[in-house]
């Protein structure tokens, strides 16, 4: 970089700061910075453009085209030259504009007489704010030093301005975290909240971005880039080895952490004028910028690695950490990156909402939201840089939608839709203490789904006759070592204490394929959900298994024990599983602990194959519960975590239902007890259509019990049934449109 420029860059801030440092209103303001950059930088002119809203800039200010243009001209992002920097995130160099493809005339602005034209996005963390613009008379391109120093100056102007401010209240200027927002994501959890976000890594805040003293800020930088350098081997070191996700982002880190290329352009940054942190937020906002633009999946996830590298480096430069000392406002919904189970389970039930920018449908995080019942949205990109602390939203996680900021008329339509679900709670209520009989007689069971301690004070409150599926994973999940057996059989005591006596199936360690255990060696599988998961971990390395069969035995100390084994694909893995148990039974009974007043033990019908198990497996079992999440993805070979797919095939497709009609003809012929505890059950007409196919026993989130159960007890199963055998008759591919629109003739 010439020395001349650096100088002139370096001036021009000092002058910038200085003129800002001065009292006046916005508009003076930013009408004092354009004389100086057009002074600075020896054109005839020099314009603000901001972004009013998404699609829109406005003539903010100007020195050099007419005064009458200012907050007049408007043109629409990607319209003209200023339009097309503002949609590229490039600048534009045009030493002659006229001849350029898109250049459009504005009358108003007397812009004619302008020949050269240089415009670069005001831009924070890849965030739109606006356009700064020079012009001159004669035919000029801009040296690559120029453009460096005008795209200094935006930098600063962005951070300085909170641009918003500059225009003055009550002016046409809406900064872009003042307009509403609709973001659409993957549903990790159904249901619906309104709240206010809280951010729970917070950005960090550049109150400085211009320095008098480049030497001082050299060596800021430097020790924060040792500081990161150490920090980044030392989580290398530490990583669990075999992680190799985990391994690939840490030598990104340390390969960004080591860059030349990194560490020379926040150097002449620096050397131009900024402080140390105002260097880093430079590239990270140039970062952020190319990653809206790179098509290639595994580039973009190295730009997220510097963006959160940049991140670390912002917090020590700034000293600002994540915990800001923030109170959470009232109705919290949590917005982050992402979010581990053991920081999700701390924020717990405070939360109204949970919407995450990356995550996935079957996250331990998603499974923490399910076992809290919090909605949660994942996958919903660009929410981390939309949403500040305290602003409204609304998460609907039935649709996968969040709203920002909405305008009035969306809360109300949501409020009105969140008031009727609330009075419907309200009836159901009404109906807590009544059985779910339908209109023939029919009396079906309904129980609950819950994996902690936490969810048992909603057993009586929903009218459950128990639990029928306890998922045991989160304990393990959410801590770094395997959990003790006296902690655990403490655990399961409570969870029974709580339960008062209602039956309680307990599931063992349901581990692999999406859920990987901190402290265990993951397993590079090509795919996992068909991979070594569940009861294939259980029996091929028995002891976890074990340690936690003995705590649900200790556990139960003469009381009744339901056990249930997942994911069993035949006979002969149910006959290992269930002596295992047997075999716990008899050791605990050797030591002289008090037995179970009686076992129960189940299998859990996930794989097709096990619908066509021989006879003995159907007797042998004491009951048999369909994980419909997996079996449903199993049948129609979807993958229950992959959005493209994992809506394609409806539950309520015939050949799925005709399915479940088997299983239950087969559970019959030995009077085996069977249930239905995936997500499916808790859904009205899933439920119904499945007891239609003689299911008697359904079990779902706590808060589908009142819907399901208003709904059965309201029809005659006899005519579901017919609706159901007429259109299979009738070649339906899925029963959904028949119900329903006999349904909507009963009213
Ligand atoms: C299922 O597969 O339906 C089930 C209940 O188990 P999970 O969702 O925990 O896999
Ligand atoms: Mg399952």
């Amino acid at each position: 970089m010439a020395d001349g420029t650096e100088s002139q860059s370096r001036k021009l801030l000092r002058r910038l700061q200085a003129a800002l440092a001065e009292a006046g209103a916005g508009q003076e303001r930013l009408d004092r910075i354009t004389s100086i950059i057009a002074e600075s930088m020896g054109t005839e002119v020099c314009s603000i453009y901001l972004l009013r809203d998404s699609g829109t800039l406005e003539l903010c200010a100007t020195e050099g085209l007419s005064s009458e243009a200012v907050h007049v001209t408007r043109l629409r992002v990607g319209e003209g030259l200023v339009g097309r920097v503002a949609k590229r995130l490039r600048p534009i160099n045009a030493a002659d504009a006229p001849s350029e493809p898109g250049f459009r005339y504005m009358a108003e602005t007397g812009e004619e007489r302008y020949t050269s034209f240089l415009g670069v996005p005001i831009q924070r963390l890849g965030e739109n704010l606006g356009v700064l613009v020079v012009q001159s008379q004669e035919e000029r391109r801009y040296s690559e030093d120029e453009v460096y120093a005008l795209e200094v100056v935006a930098m600063v102007l962005a951070e300085m301005t909170e641009l918003g401010a500059f225009v003055g209240e009550g002016e046409a200027m809406a900064a872009r975290h003042q307009r509403s927002v609709v973001l659409n994501g993957g549903i990790g959890q159904e249901g619906a909240a309104e709240g206010h976000v809280f951010l729970h890594e917070p950005r960090v805040v550049v109150t400085n971005p211009i320095a008098e003293d480049p030497e001082a800020e050299l060596e800021r930088l430097n020790d924060a880039v040792d500081q990161l350098r150490t920090s980044v081997d030392e989580m290398l070191s530490n990583a669990p080895k075999g992680d190799k996700e985990q391994y690939d982002v840490l030598q990104a880190y340390k390969m960004f952490a080591n860059s030349r290329g990194w560490m020379r352009r926040m150097e002449a940054d620096i050397r131009n004028g900024l402080s140390a942190e105002a260097a880093v937020e430079k590239e990270q906002s140039a970062a952020r910028a190319r990653m809206e633009t790179v098509p290639d999946a595994y580039l973009r996830e190295r730009l997220h690695d510097l963006d959160d590298l940049s991140n670390k480096m912002l917090r020590l430069l700034t000293g600002q950490g994540r915990d800001t000392g923030a109170e959470l406002p009232d109705n919290p919904v949590l917005v982050a990156r992402n979010i581990g189970p053991g920081e999700l389970l701390e924020y717990g039930r405070s939360l109204r909402g949970v919407v995450l920018e990356e995550g996935s449908v079957a996250s331990h995080a998603a499974i923490v939201a399910r076992a809290l019942a919090i909605p949660l949205i994942v996958n919903a990109s660009r929410i981390t840089t939309e949403a500040l602390n305290g602003d409204l939203i609304l998460v609907d996680g039935d649709q996968g939608v969040v709203h920002l900021r909405p305008e009035e008329t969306v809360t109300k339509a949501f409020r009105d839709k969140m008031a009727m679900r609330a009075a419907a709670q309200e009836r159901y209520s009404s109906i807590r203490d009544k059985p779910a009989e339908t209109l023939d007689g029919t009396v079906i069971g309904l129980h609950m789904n819950a994996g902690l301690m936490a969810d048992l004070p909603s057993l009586p409150s929903s009218g459950a006759e128990g639990v029928g599926l306890f998922r045991t994973e989160l304990q393990f999940l959410t801590r770094s070592t395997v959990p003790r057996r006296g902690s655990l059989a403490a655990l399961y005591s409570r969870v029974m204490d709580a339960a008062g006596g209602k039956r309680v199936a307990f599931r063992t360690l349901d581990i692999g394929s999406d859920k990987v255990l901190p402290y265990m060696k993951p397993q590079d599988e090509p795919n996992p959900a068909l991979g070594w998961r569940a009861i294939r971990v259980g029996l091929d390395r028995p002891g976890m298994m074990r340690m936690q069969l003995q705590a649900m035995i200790r556990a139960a100390a003469g009381r009744p024990l339901t056990v249930m084994f997942p994911f069993i694909a035949q006979l002969e893995e149910f006959t290992k599983a269930r002596n295992h148990l047997l075999r716990e039974l008899d050791r605990e009974k050797a030591l002289g602990h008090v037995l179970p007043e009686s076992v129960e033990i189940g299998a859990m019908l996930e794989t097709p194959s096990l619908a066509f198990a021989p006879r003995q497996f159907f007797e042998l079992a004491d009951f048999i519960s369909i994980g419909g999440n997996d079996l449903k993805q199993f049948f129609f070979a979807a993958d229950r975590e992959n959005e493209r797919v994992r809506r394609r095939y409806d539950t309520l497709n015939v050949s799925f239902l005709t399915f479940i009609e088997q299983i239950v003809a087969r559970c019959a012929e030995t009077d085996t007890p069977l249930s239905f505890c995936g997500e499916d059950a808790g859904r009205p007409i899933e439920a119904l259509c499945f007891a239609a196919m003689g299911l008697r026993t359904l079990s779902m989130r706590p808060a589908s019990i009142g819907p399901v159960k208003s709904l059965l007890r309201r029809v005659d199963l006899r005519e579901v049934r017919s609706v159901i055998h007429e259109a299979r008759e009738n070649g339906a591919q899925s029963v959904r449109e028949p119900v329903m629109d006999w349904l909507r003739q009963q009213g």
